[in-house]
């Protein structure tokens, strides 16, 4: 639970800022997924239709994948370096610390007031104001919170939005943050009449054909070690070769969801190359290893069972580092 007073806190803020027509600026973390932007695309309309002036944005690059741009509202999304200067109120989204806020992070610091709304549980507490659940199971639960508090009503352009980060950070409900009151509100949104397998179907099944090919070099490249902690199952792909099939960046992403199949491993890793030479790294836990803590101390963050840190050494350093902090401290409990 976010600890007592959090959401009144954090309603009060979202209230006086719109009854006063403030500017709000929102942020949803770097390379946003679908709880990140659709969190700050749904606190965003809420909070226009309440009488703010709000502007939503996320650090650069301005880039959005294809299985995203098709979200309400995402047309208006403004670059971070268009966004206007001196805003009332600064709400970050879905970032786990200050650096996932990128060229944001000081402008959150430096607003007269700020908000921080997530669910990760390494968030260190950053922002004036915080509203952050662990127990939530998408950073799109507490903003209908938000929007229940605001009083504003949900209809099916904010579900599509709620929606979609809860299927996504849920994977579909499979994954062990599904609790009784994340069908409570899948069945609120529901009832407002959204196209839910569509939209599951933009999110998670539609790609080009490349995509394959992309898949098929990645498991071909798997490699399993047992003997590393409760079991390493990594591979590695780069944007360099997502490109060579005619693919954007983002479609790196989805691999870590096949490679985490493998039953011999209890860690799944995916290196995901970027252009700069620097590797993004996706981990995934069966159960028995925290792979948050691996994250943290690689400098990234993350939950229990799905993780993710940003590495500046090579590919076999960046995996170096790995099996060590799997074989000193994420000591798997029977998995
Ligand atoms: P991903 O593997 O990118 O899907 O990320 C899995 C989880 O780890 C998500 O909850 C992310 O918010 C978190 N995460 C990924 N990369 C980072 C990072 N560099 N810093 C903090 N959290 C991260
Ligand atoms: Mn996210
Ligand atoms: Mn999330």
């Amino acid at each position: 639970m976010a600890p007592v007073g959090a959401l009144p806190a954090a309603v009060a803020v979202l209230a006086r800022a719109a009854d006063a027509g403030a500017s709000v600026l929102l942020s949803a973390h770097v390379q946003p997924d679908a709880d990140a932007l659709g969190s700050t695309l749904a606190l965003a309309e809420g909070l226009r239709r309440r009488g703010a002036r709000v502007t939503a944005t996320f650090p650069g690059p301005f880039v959005l994948p294809a299985s995203l741009a098709w979200l309400p509202g995402a047309d208006a999304l403004v670059p971070a370096g268009d966004v206007p200067a001196d805003p009332d109120l600064v709400v970050g989204l879905d970032a786990a610390d200050l650096r996932r806020l990128g060229e944001l992070g000081p402008v959150l610091l430096a607003a007269p007031q700020s908000l921080v709304v997530d669910h990760h549980a390494s968030n260190p507490g950053f922002g004036a104001v915080q509203l952050v659940d662990p127990e939530a199971a998408a950073t799109v639960a507490l903003v209908a919170d938000l929007l229940d508090g605001l009083g504003v009503e949900l209809d099916a352009g904010l579900a599509t939005l709620l929606y979609a980060g809860l299927a996504a950070d849920t994977g579909s409900f499979r994954f062990g943050n599904t609790s009784p009151a994340t069908h409570a509100l899948a069945a609120r949104l529901l009832a407002t009449g959204i196209d839910h397998a569509r939209i599951s179907q933009r999110l998670f099944d539609t790609a080009p054909f490349g995509w394959l090919a992309l898949l098929g070099t990645a498991a071909g490249r798997a490699t399993l070690e047992r003997d590393v902690g409760a079991g390493l199952v990594w591979t590695w792909a780069t944007v360099g070769e997502a490109d060579d099939h005619g693919l954007a960046g983002d479609h790196l992403e989805a691999l870590v969801d096949v490679v985490r199949s493998a039953q011999e491993a209890d860690v799944a890793c995916v290196l995901k190359g970027a252009a700069d030479g620097s590797w993004n790294v996706s981990l995934r836990s069966r159960g028995g290893t925290d792979v948050s803590a691996v994250a943290i101390a690689l400098g990234g963050g993350g939950h229990r069972m799905a993780a993710g840190f940003t590495s500046h050494l090579d590919r076999d350093g960046t995996l170096a580092a790995i099996r060590r902090c799997l074989r000193a401290g994420a000591a798997p409990e029977q998995g």
